[in-house]
């Protein structure tokens, strides 16, 4: 079976056009080989599995270019008395999650091993294809540094292949930066301010001087044309990363209208993670997953966040759906887009933020982030108009089909495949 004709759909293609009724895809194994009315579409006279969308929507397979796939807030008490292969394979379930959300592309954004990246790649356990950043690179003292006045280390473990990310000073984040792409980094990700989650600064800190930001970056795209991305919440630290050439801006709570002309001048993407900060205090109070500090900073910066990236979004900064996922559970992912629409974007620019430009960000541009001949077979069907009702996508029972590489990773059609020979 080489053949794969999606049909009796209407198609958002990613690239924001009017969606297209009646539309068709056709997949030969994992690419893209036609796309359009069904009158259109020339089925080869060979044997071709049909999936019937059943009138649903054809969207690309969705992208978030913020996550920790190998990591869930719980207990502290609970986090320490795990034994620590066990984290491995929770980390399939969360992965799971992840595909049934409708996401098959993740960018993550720090904790997780190569070794996992290759076993979703080589097919060993089911997950949606990643870029991975090894361990971020972070300051003494600064956030990601998980060191307690007890003296106690909660959460910041290095073993060989995750190198701890604590350096200071030209020489030692030279250096990081070569353990992680050693490690297996396909992006660096490094903390140039404080955050909400670290025990012992504040998202305004800033944290790398401009020039050890600069030599990060030199240092990863020289070396292997890798790109950077920075968590950076206060002004002062994001117009560092944005001046040292760094890639993305993750959070940026603090925008500030020069940062927001700085980042249009150097075409910087923003990735909001706008349902981080919801979430610390949803989880506050249903559960004691959240430490006190988070819930406290995250009360300080909610709002505040908010205007932030109404602002960058009204300027026309690139912004790249992601969303901290692992701050919150896995497979919700998709909430993101409506606190997106919060901001002031539209349904539509929500799901190109998380398709196209996605990619784009990603570097992935070429072979991912819309529905078009030549990309490679991700797709998602839904049953609801998400134009319509961009809050349809939260629900993974609306998420009918997913494919992923041209195979089917979710199928919830009562009637399923129909083999056909044309
Ligand atoms: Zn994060």
């Amino acid at each position: 079976m080489t053949y794969i004709l999606i049909k009796n759909g209407t198609l958002i293609d990613g690239n924001g056009g009017q969606p297209l009724k009646d539309a068709a895809v056709l997949i030969k194994n994992n690419v893209i080989k036609q796309v359009g009315k069904l009158s259109e579409i020339s089925v080869p006279n060979e044997e071709v599995e049909v999936i019937d969308a059943e009138n649903g929507y054809i969207l690309p397979g969705l992208i978030d270019t913020h996550v920790h796939m190998m990591l869930e807030f719980e207990e502290l008490r609970k986090s320490l008395s795990t034994p620590f292969a066990y984290k491995f394979y929770q980390a399939i379930e969360y992965m799971k999650k992840t595909i049934d959300a409708g996401i098959t592309t993740v960018r993550d954004a720090g904790f997780t091993d190569v070794g996992v990246k290759e076993a979703i790649d080589n097919g060993l356990v089911l997950g949606p294809r990643m870029q991975v950043s090894i361990n971020p690179l972070t300051i003494t003292g600064g956030h990601g540094d998980s060191w307690t006045r007890s003296g106690i280390d909660t959460t910041s473990l290095s073993y060989p292949g995750m190198p701890s990310g604590l350096c200071d000073g030209p020489e030692q984040v030279r250096q990081k930066v070569r353990e992680m792409l050693r490690a297996g980094a396909d992006i660096i990700k490094v903390h140039a301010t404080g955050g909400v989650m670290s025990p012992t600064d504040h998202p305004e800190f800033t944290q790398f001087s401009l020039e050890e930001l600069k030599i990060i970056v030199e240092e990863a795209r020289f070396r292997r044309g890798i790109k950077v991305m920075a968590h950076a919440q206060g002004a002062e630290g994001i117009k560092n990363a944005v001046r040292a050439g760094i890639h993305s801006i993750e959070h940026g709570i603090y925008l500030d209208d020069e940062a927001i002309e700085l980042m249009l001048k150097h075409g910087t993407y923003l990735v909001p993670t706008l349902l981080a900060p919801v979430s610390v205090l949803e989880q506050g109070k249903n559960s004691n997953n959240m430490p006190e500090h988070a819930i406290q900073k995250s009360l300080e910066v909610i709002d505040i966040h908010h205007e932030s990236i109404a602002k960058a979004y009204k300027a026309g900064v690139k912004i790249a759906m992601g969303t901290d996922a692992g701050v919150m559970p896995h497979g919700t992912n998709l909430r993101e887009l409506n606190l997106m629409c919060s901001v002031g974007m539209t349904p539509m620019e929500a799901i190109i933020a998380t398709t196209k430009v996605a990619s784009e960000c990603m570097g992935w541009e070429d072979k991912l982030g819309t529905v078009e001949e030549g990309k490679l077979a991700d797709l998602v069907i839904a049953k609801e108009d998400p134009i319509a009702n961009i809050s349809s996508l939260e629900d993974q029972s609306n998420i009918v089909t997913v494919l992923k590489d041209g195979k089917v990773v979710k199928d919830l059609r009562v009637a399923k495949t129909n083999l056909v020979t044309q």
